[in-house]
């Protein structure tokens, strides 16, 4: 490696929405870069959620001089504790994502020597050779920081999740006189975030959904329940407030929305009176048109508060048809069958529900294509690399980047793994290192690969075949008949057809002395023979036993 040489690697976050985390490397030290995770899209099997491959950095243990995490959403601290179990290093976070990572860290078995470090907006702060000035960005939490980090390399800017929203929630909008100071100093790389690259014009400030939530608080009798992510905090916030300006009281539902709540209550990031907040308990033994319920699940999650309400499978409470259910955020991409599914369930019970676009419930906490521009010229970058999206959303993000006047070579597209070298003032694509999924189900970390992975959608989409063979000790000649069984596979009327010719088929096998191992050839052709008849693809198991 030549000297002077800057790696950036992206470990996740880039060709998918979510799971962020990047290192940036130069000589022997590390720094890494948020550490999320992703959802499962309906088509995952029993996986809980993904984490990044972050492989790349376990034989660089000793060289990681610290984790920064830009805001306190799960796509960029859910891995946390996955991470520390494999990497010592101190992390630097403000203060509301800090309270976050301790909520989350403190719901699992203690961990050893975490050393969490208190940043805040506007430090500058010396890691390794990365020099890292912190800079406020609005986003859909408070807190939120991009970052400028002067290495021998030269000045890198990472604009963290980020809009232009001059009357934000927390009135803490992102600083410009920052960005333009740092562009002023002339920038050697840009990173920028691309989730909302494919939408044009102006993201929204959050203070139109104040006007939805007031139009929906005077039209409801009932209760009202506000659906959101667990760390949402701005959005408690506008629904605090409305509960207030109509009369009502708010109650926080859920395990993870009641700690974050309180996190956030504590360290003064969610202002709200002590007599407007009641406890669950509480609020169902009052009138209905008293109460404001702030609920998890609007991803539709079956295991949330909204998924079990639509289900009717809550402990505590039931939806009541006279109930306003209002889902203030968007799917992410492929959640959307699960978000509609639960819509239908919650209208089904009686409930009105509200979602975006029927009233403007959510805005996005993310930059659209005219603040992406602004973002452009306000660093104006030597080279520009878009991060946080799919591959789409990147090279949407890269067209943008033309239109203003850079040229290709200045700007690069890459997917996770895939390493860019900076030196000399100069941009090149390097090698590429794991950069793929992590399952995490219930049974634990990465035991799931894509070998399981492919089993669990082929049982799923064409259901087992299990044949059973007696076979001649002596002899190996069968005997008796086969008998066949499945499951998931075929209409029970078409079966008996079937498995007759199976059957003969397995009689053949085994007349031919001369076919070896009779259970791994029987396998083999029955998968064979399923596929011919029948165009679909079960998985086939054969036992045998002797005597
Ligand atoms: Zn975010
Ligand atoms: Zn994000």
């Amino acid at each position: 490696m030549a000297s002077k040489t800057l790696r950036w690697i992206p470990l996740g976050g880039l060709g998918e929405i979510g799971k962020n985390m990047m290192a940036l490397e130069y000589g022997e030290n590390v720094l890494v870069i948020d550490t999320g995770i992703m959802f499962p899209e309906n088509d995952m099997l029993g996986i809980d959620y993904i984490i990044p491959d972050f492989r790349y950095l376990l034989d660089k243990k000793t060289k990681i001089r610290g984790i920064i995490v830009t805001h306190g959403h799960e796509d960029h601290t859910g891995a946390i504790r996955h991470v520390l179990d494999d990497i010592q290093a101190p992390i630097y976070a403000t203060r509301l994502t800090r309270g976050l990572l301790e909520v989350k860290l403190n719901r699992g078995p203690a961990l050893r020597d975490q050393k969490l470090n208190t940043i805040q907006a506007g430090e500058r702060l010396q890691i390794g050779p990365f020099d890292v000035e912190f800079f406020h960005v609005c986003h859909s939490i408070p807190d939120g920081v991009g970052l400028g980090i002067t290495t021998p390399a030269g000045l890198v800017v990472h604009s963290g999740d980020f809009k232009f929203d001059h009357t934000p929630v927390d009135g803490r909008p992102t600083d410009f006189a920052k960005l333009a100071e740092l562009g002023g100093r002339g920038v050697l790389a840009l990173f920028s975030d691309s989730t909302n690259a494919d939408k044009p014009g102006w993201t929204p400030s959050e203070t139109v959904i104040d006007s939805a939530f007031d139009a929906v608080f005077h039209e409801a009798s009932g209760r009202i329940l506000i659906g959101t992510f667990a760390s949402l905090i701005s959005r408690m916030a506008q629904a605090a407030r409305a509960a207030e300006r109509h009369g009502r009281v708010m109650a926080f539902v859920g395990t993870s929305m009641i700690e974050n709540a309180k996190m956030a209550r504590s360290l003064g990031y969610l202002d709200v009176p002590d007599d407007l907040i009641v406890s669950l308990d509480q609020a169902l033994k009052m009138k209905p048109s008293q109460v404001v319920l702030m609920c998890t699940g609007t991803q539709g999650e079956p295991s949330s508060i909204l998924g079990r309400l639509s289900t009717g499978t809550n402990r505590q409470f039931d939806i009541l048809p006279s109930d306003t259910v209002v889902l203030s955020s968007h799917p992410i991409p492929g959640n959307e069958e699960m978000v509609n599914r639960t819509i239908n369930r919650l209208f089904q019970r009686g409930a009105a529900v509200i979602y975006d676009p029927i009233a403007p419930v959510h805005v996005s906490g993310h930059a659209r294509q005219e603040e992406m521009k602004l973002l452009l010229q306000l660093i104006r970058p030597k080279h520009f690399i878009p991060i946080h999206g799919e591959l789409r959303h990147l090279k949407q993000h890269a067209a943008l980047a033309r239109q203003l006047g850079w040229a290709d070579e200045r700007i690069a597209v890459v997917e996770n793994g895939t390493v860019i070298e900076l030196a000399e003032g100069e941009m090149r694509i390097g090698e590429r290192v794991p950069g793929g999924y992590v399952f995490v189900d219930g049974s634990g970390v990465g035991d799931i690969g894509p070998a399981v992975m492919r089993e669990r959608e082929a049982l799923a989409r064409d259901g087992f075949v299990v044949a059973y063979l007696h076979l001649d000790r002596a002899s190996g000649a069968l005997l008796g008949e086969p008998k066949i069984l499945s499951k998931g596979f075929v209409f029970e009327r078409d079966a008996d057809r079937l498995f007759e010719l199976a059957r003969q088929q397995i009689r053949t096998l085994a007349a031919d002395p001369s076919n070896g191992n009779l259970q791994a050839r029987v396998e083999k052709d029955l998968a064979k023979f399923f596929y011919e008849e029948t165009k679909r693809r079960p998985m086939v198991f054969v036992f045998s036993s002797v005597s």
